[in-house]
C-alpha cells in the first residue's frame, strides 16, 4: 500500500447557538473523498491570531485542501464590501490565506473548491467579484444553489479546459459539464495562477500554477460529482499523488 498523504482540510466558523457553543465545522463529503483516494485527513482549526500553532500544523500536511464556504470578506483584496456581498469569516480568511502563502512559497500540493479557488487567487493578490449576477451583467447563471432546489450534483452550465493544462489532462477533456454553486467569482486573476477553464460568459472556472508545483483550483464542486462522472475523482487522486510526493 503506498504511503498515505496527511491533507489539511480548512474548515468554517459556525456561531454560536443555544444548543451548542461556537464550533469549526466542514462538510464531510470532501473529507470523504480525499481519504477513499487515500489521504489521511486533517480538519483544521481556524486559530487566529495563534500564527505559531497554524505554522505548526501546516508544517505536518503534505498538501492543503481549500473546501467551499461563505463570501470572502473584500477587505483582503482591497474593496468595501458592497450590498450584495454575503456572510464572511474573518477567521477563516486569517487561516487560508496563511496557508495558502505558505504553501505557494514552498511548493507544497494545494487543491481548492469553489471558494477555495476564490481564496487562492486573493492569497496572490488578486480580486473578486463580489456578486456575479450583479456586477456582471453579461454573465450565465451560476447561483444554482440547494436552497434554490437544485440538486448538489446538477450540471448547470459547460466550461472549456485550455488543451494541454494540467486540468485538461487529468480530466482528458477540452469541454466538461460541471454544477455551479457560487455567486462570487475571479475578476482579476494573479500570477502564478493562470486560467486553464472558463464558461461561455468567460467568467474563470479553473485555474492552475504556471510553473511545476501542483496547484489546482476550480470554481465548481467535483467531491459532488465523483459518482456521476468519475472523472472527478482523478482530481482527487492526483492531488494526493502530488502530496505524495512532495518533499519539503
Ligand atoms: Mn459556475
Amino acid at each position: 500500500m503506498p504511503e498515505r498523504p496527511i491533507i489539511g482540510v480548512t474548515t468554517q466558523t459556525l456561531e454560536s447557538r443555544p444548543d451548542l457553543p461556537r464550533c469549526w465545522v466542514m462538510s464531510q463529503r470532501y473529507v470523504q473523498v480525499l481519504t477513499a483516494v487515500g489521504a489521511i485527513p486533517w480538519v483544521i482549526p481556524l486559530l487566529q491570531p495563534d500564527e505559531a500553532t497554524m505554522r505548526a500544523i501546516y508544517e505536518r500536511v503534505a498538501g492543503v485542501f481549500f473546501p467551499g464556504g461563505v463570501d470572502i470578506d473584500p477587505a483582503t483584496y482591497g474593496e468595501a464590501a458592497a450590498p450584495v456581498c454575503g456572510r464572511t469569516d474573518p477567521a477563516r480568511d486569517w487561516t487560508e490565506l496563511r496557508l495558502a502563502r505558505w504553501a505557494i512559497a514552498d511548493h507544497k500540493p494545494i487543491f481548492a473548491v469553489c471558494r477555495g479557488v476564490q481564496l487562492l487567487n486573493v492569497a496572490v493578490g488578486g480580486t473578486l467579484y463580489q456578486d456575479i449576477a450583479s456586477q456582471v451583467p453579461a454573465a450565465i447563471k451560476h447561483d444554482n444553489f440547494p436552497s434554490g432546489g437544485h440538486g448538489r450534483d446538477e450540471l448547470s452550465h459547460d466550461v472549456r479546459l485550455t488543451p494541454g493544462s494540467r486540468l485538461a489532462r487529468l480530466l482528458e477533456t477540452e469541454t466538461l459539464a460541471v454544477n455551479s454553486m457560487h455567486h462570487q467569482g475571479i475578476a482579476r486573476l494573479a500570477p502564478p495562477l493562470e486560467a486553464v477553464a472558463v464558461s461561455a460568459d468567460g467568467l474563470i472556472e479553473g485555474v492552475e500554477s504556471g510553473n511545476d508545483q501542483f496547484v489546482v483550483g476550480v470554481q465548481w464542486h467535483p467531491e459532488d460529482l465523483v459518482d456521476r462522472d468519475p472523472r472527478m475523482r482523478s482530481l482527487f487522486s492526483a492531488f494526493i499523488a502530488a502530496a505524495r510526493s512532495f518533499r519539503p
